[in-house]
């Protein structure tokens, strides 16, 4: 028997497994295993417990008496719960979250005490070795330090074989650079309040914080466990590299916000429950427009614990997928012909007063205040889309962006008809000479903004980067992705903006002695430079392709070239200026995304050509010995030529693309050999660049589409029964 059809056999004698409510009410257990304030409270001394408030409401430093305190009373709560094991827990950049579990115990004498203290809860110092970091650290410096994030709660992940507790740390090498995509997004995060707070306070006074907020909605696929092992394409490469299109794909649209089947909501409502007691605050759940495709979304949160908790999500997702006998997707483009997936980033900016800065307030004060960020966010925008787009770059989305089903390659922004018509009436009015213009615009554009805001129908699909009414979402980027490292440029693409106009009003109002006018006049100016990258149309049509083409937006598709703007001299003196990354940092980090995609591409190579030559070919020799020895007999029983002709052009057919198979497949192992590579942390930016942009041109784009051809097509002309993988739609459908 088949590896693929056990797996049928094993799907069709699944039972739906049923899952325990975890309580009446959400409020019963939400936050039960995180160390969040009530855990705090309870198990901290109350001096300790306002300290540790103090502390991460101010971003302030701990001390060692307070970190002993905190870690005692943090093992404590955490011992009630059943916990023999703590970690510290960090997000590498391999993409995935690491951990280095310790026991909750010293010996004293041949007496084992549980004991965890405050430099154990502050600090580790686990081999960093082996995660990569673009060339920062020699290899007899292998170092690196964890150190707590307090801002980011500790919780507990209940695994099966026990219970640790786990506390998000960031992870920086013995020079202190990163190695991480933690400590960059928190010091984007002091950038971005740094740059922002004087520019708030041109309109409020009292403003004394500025936090960045997210909401990360993502999108997955869920395939029986039974078929995913099946395909080692899947289990390797996270996608199907071969897999012939279903007669029904999802032209039907008629998974789109259908009703969720039994087996996969019981996923759902486990996932969401877990989620709760870890105080990820999932709201959302509904089919995705591809079968087999779903989405959740959390409200929204501070953009840091956002990215910690979207980190820790689909590690949950994925060991609860596993119980109930799923595999879970996140690749951006498992399956040929149907929708990939994607993250949508909801990025907005908040006072600590309680004022969303990217929603239009009461008063027209209160709306120059947002149109100020607003039309500094399209600015950055404008300016840095090169970076962005460098940001969300990966070998997986370049199957997405520009694909007619996720943005497209090209950077632009959507803000809806009515502020585009405010945005005009700005461009055109002339506040310098006509004291009028400052007034009216005051009295009626701007003061109507809120009203005409509360239509949100206004929706833009196809845009990347989308203006949704009091916030902008981020449509591009990957759904695999750390979302950490792009909002980590966003925010510090619109710091530098923001100096930049502070710096310009400051002039101005010295020139005018006038804020209003200063400021309208200032932005007028970003209105009228960034105006290319606004765009309302349908974002995957040809037109808006040669419409960007004209107005110069750069159109990038490949993960290699696009790249290259993390070290443009614009990006890294940026980075620098913001002390978000040193030009070593940013330099190491753009190697490692050039190394990743040569290894991703190489695996997807390899794994394509042991697929056609150990499981296709041989498939379709055995296929078609029965086709020739049928031909023979026929022959030997003198039937006429003519009646057994189909079948032997059949034989002729699957000659064809058994040889076309092999030849290509043997090609592109040839090709793969000649350029391997994808070492992290070796060789040097040149060489990186070369190697990924190899496997982009001489392997991915040479050998991927035309073996895929072969493969396919001998899919729809092998006996079915003799077929060696799961196909799509036993995969997708059943
Ligand atoms: P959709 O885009 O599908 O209509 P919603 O409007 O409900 O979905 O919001 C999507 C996400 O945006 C949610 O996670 C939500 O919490 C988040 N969101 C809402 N307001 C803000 C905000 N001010 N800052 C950041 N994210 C926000
Ligand atoms: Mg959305």
């Amino acid at each position: 028997m088949s590896n693929r059809t056990k797996a049928l056999d094993a799907l069709l004698n699944r039972t739906i497994s049923k899952v325990e409510r975890a309580g009446e009410k959400v409020s019963d257990y939400y936050g039960s295993n995180v160390f969040g304030k009530e855990a705090m409270q309870a198990f901290l001394m109350k001096h300790t417990f306002e300290k540790l408030t103090d502390i991460i409401e101010k971003d302030g430093k701990m001390d060692e008496s307070i970190a002993n305190e905190v870690a005692a009373g943090m093992k404590n709560w955490a011992m009630t719960k059943g916990v023999t094991h703590y970690t510290h827990w960090f997000q590498p950049l391999t993409g995935s979250t690491a951990e280095k579990h310790d026991a909750f115990f010293k010996l004293n004498g041949d007496k084992a005490v549980e004991h965890f203290s405050g430099s154990a809860l502050a600090q580790q110092e686990p081999d960093a070795s082996s995660f990569p970091n673009g060339g920062i650290r020699n290899t007899f410096e292998a170092r690196g330090y964890t150190a707590w994030d307090p801002n980011s709660p500790a919780f507990i992940f209940d695994g099966l074989a026990g219970k640790t507790l786990c506390i998000p740390t960031i992870f920086v090498s013995y020079t202190g650079e990163s190695l991480d995509y933690k400590a960059p997004l928190l010091k984007s995060l002091h950038a971005l309040e740094d740059a922002g707070l004087p520019v708030c306070r041109l309109f409020e006074r009292n403003i004394n914080r500025l936090h960045t907020t997210l909401g990360i909605e993502q999108e997955y696929f869920l395939i029986d466990s039974a078929l995913f092992k099946a395909r080692p394409d899947l289990v390797m490469a996270g996608r199907t590299v071969f897999g012939h299109a279903p007669a029904r794909g999802q032209q039907l649209s008629d998974h789109y916000f259908g009703s969720i089947s039994d087996r996969v909501l019981n996923f759902m409502v486990d996932v969401e429950q877990e989620a709760h007691k870890l105080g990820i605050p999932l709201t959302t759940r509904h089919n995705e427009v591809a079968p087999s495709q779903f989405e959740c979304a959390p409200m929204f949160a501070r953009i840091n614990l956002a990215c910690d908790q979207n980190q820790l999500l689909m590690d949950l997702m994925d060991k609860i997928a596993k119980k109930h006998n799923f595999a879970i997707l996140f690749h951006e483009k498992p399956f040929k012909g149907v929708n990939g997936s994607g993250k949508h980033n909801n990025w907005s900016l908040s006072t600590d007063t309680g004022i969303n800065l990217l929603s239009p307030g009461k008063t027209p004060k209160n709306n120059l205040m947002f149109l100020t960020f607003f039309i500094n966010t399209i600015k950055a925008f404008f300016d840095n889309a090169d970076m962005i787009r460098a940001a969300i770059a990966s070998a997986g989305n370049d199957h997405r962006l520009g694909a007619n089903e996720a943005p497209p390659a090209i950077m632009s922004v959507f803000l809806g008809e009515q502020l585009n018509r405010i945005l005009n009436e700005i461009e055109n009015s002339d506040f310098v000479n006509n004291d009028d213009d400052v007034k009216n615009l005051m009295k009626h554009g701007i003061k109507s903004l809120p009203e005409i805001l509360l239509d949100n129908t206004d929706r833009n699909r196809t845009s990347p980067f989308a203006f949704t009414g009091n916030k902008f979402e981020l449509r591009a980027v990957g759904s695999a992705a750390n979302s950490a490292f792009v909002m980590t440029v966003l925010n510090t693409i619109v710091a530098s903006q923001l100096r930049k106009f502070m710096a310009d009003v400051e002039q101005l109002i010295g020139d005018t002695g006038n804020k209003e006018t200063a400021i309208l006049t200032v932005l007028q100016g970003y209105i009228k430079a960034s105006r290319a990258v606004r765009f309302e149309g349908n974002g995957y049509s040809q037109e808006w392709a040669d419409e960007a083409k004209r107005r110069k937006l750069p159109n990038v598709r490949n993960t290699p070239e696009a790249l290259k703007a993390l070290v443009t001299q614009r990006a890294v003196k940026l980075f620098r200026e913001e002390k978000v990354f040193t030009s070593s940092e940013i330099n190491a980090r753009y190697m490692v995304a050039l190394d990743n995609y040569a290894l991703k591409i190489q695996i997807e190579g390899r794994i394509m050509a042991e697929l056609a030559t150990a499981y296709i070919v041989p498939a379709a020799v055995k296929y078609q010995n029965v086709l020739i020895n049928n031909l023979k007999g026929q022959k030997e029983l003198g039937i006429d030529a003519s009646i057994y002709e189909p079948q032997l052009a059949l034989v002729n057919e699957i000659s064809g693309h058994i040889a076309g198979a092999k030849s290509l497949a043997d090609a592109l192992s040839y090709a793969i050999d000649g350029l391997e590579g994808g070492e992290h942390g070796g060789g040097n930016q040149v060489e990186s660049y070369n190697t990924a942009l190899g496997y982009c041109n001489d392997v991915k784009a040479a050998y991927f589409d035309a073996l895929r051809h072969h493969v396919d097509s001998l899919e729809t002309l092998i006996d079915d029964a003799s077929w060696p993988l799961p196909k799509y739609r036993e995969m997708l459908f059943m």
